[in-house]
């Protein structure tokens, strides 16, 4: 079985070749980010015309590191949602055109399963099992009960957690994206600000950043107006409260779940989960269950993913016709 894949729903241009659901034989990753940060966020027409531009150039890349010819291949996989539609459809319009002029069938994935089913490509999956699933537009937990049957437990009321680091990267003069260098800042301060962590009081499984992030901008303002730069000259305390904050609820939430639903498997996945932070308290603290830690190439948006989360839709005998369209909003519980 090969699966060629598609992944173009947000900043990334990627196309991979996965063997038997579980090695992957290239993982071609063409990242727009350059073209983005200066606007502070990604810019949906631009991501369109840059998945234009790159996306027959990683898919002669991904058979040429794979050793593979297109006669070769099993079936075509494309995220078709969550995501930005101008995007998601560049890679849509790819994955039909290859699968049509190859007569190959199509399957249709999911980019959160993605997200969850990178693990597949790290270690075996002990069902049930949990997901934390955070990235730039997601903070879930995603319950998966056996293999293909995904049921999202609880969720973000307002920002996602990446979301979150973004914005307040922002106030700390940082350039986008900036979790990864709020992360590196963090380790070398202290938790001395306190901001809350919300949430903490409610059992149920739900998270909420954004009043973390009015917390932090208000701080520096008021400290500002004391006279006190603290951007300048207590950033890592800074980014290490934030972090702390962030991290206390992740973790916290995360246990909730499993209690509510027990599992022998946890899994990490998104862009967030690259976050050393998080992956040191979730190794301290998950003792019992099994915990799928992906590494950090498979944390962000790459088509690897999106193979290994088709490859369960493919034994599941889930097919897509070439009148697919994206789903900018879509939602597990959409999958059959
Ligand atoms: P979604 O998957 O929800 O559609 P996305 O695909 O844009 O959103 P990803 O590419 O999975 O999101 O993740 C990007 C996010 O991960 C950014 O918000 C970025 O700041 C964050 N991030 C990356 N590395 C780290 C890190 N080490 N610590 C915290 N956040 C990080
Ligand atoms: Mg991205
Ligand atoms: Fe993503």
């Amino acid at each position: 079985n090969y699966i060629l894949a598609f992944e173009t729903s947000c900043d990334e241009t990627s196309v991979a070749i996965l063997k038997n659901g579980t090695e992957l034989l290239s993982n071609i990753i063409a990242s727009q980010i350059n073209s983005h940060k200066r606007f502070g966020g990604v810019v949906p027409e631009i991501a369109s015309r840059h998945h234009v531009e790159q996306i027959t150039v990683c898919i002669e890349a991904a058979l040429e590191e794979a050793k593979i010819s297109a006669s070769e291949l099993t079936a075509v996989a494309v995220t078709q949602g969550p995501g930005l539609n101008g995007a998601l459809l560049v890679g849509i319009m790819a994955a039909k055109t290859f699968a049509w002029a190859n007569h190959l069938p199509l399957i249709p994935v999911n980019h959160m399963a993605g997200h969850l089913m990178a693990a597949r490509l790290v270690d075996e999956i002990e069902y049930p099992a949990m997901a934390l699933l955070v990235s730039g537009g997601h903070s879930e937990l995603v319950y998966v009960e056996r293999e293909g049957n995904y049921k999202k437990v609880g969720e973000t009321r307002d920002d996602a957690a990446g979301e979150a680091y973004d914005k307040v990267g922002r106030v700390m003069g940082l350039t986008y994206p900036s979790g990864k260098v709020i992360d590196e800042l963090a380790h070398k301060g202290q938790d001395t600000y306190h901001f809350p962590r919300a949430m903490m009081t409610t059992n149920e499984v739900e998270f909420s950043f954004s009043g973390l992030k009015s917390a932090f901008i208000n701080l520096v303002h008021s400290e500002n107006q004391k006279g006190n730069d603290v951007v300048k000259d207590d950033l890592e305390n800074l980014a290490a409260s934030f972090q702390a904050a962030v991290i206390d609820v992740l973790v916290a939430k995360t246990k909730l779940a499993i209690e509510k639903y027990p599992v022998k498997t946890l899994i990490i996945g998104g862009g967030v989960s690259a976050n050393q932070g998080l992956r040191d308290r979730l190794n301290d603290e998950i003792i019992e269950q099994k915990l799928i830690v992906p590494p950090l190439r498979l944390c962000g948006d790459n088509a690897g993913m999106i193979a290994a989360a088709a490859y369960v839709e493919w034994e599941k005998g889930s097919r897509g016709s070439l009148a697919l369209n994206a789903k900018p909003s879509l939602v597990f519980e959409d999958l059959a």
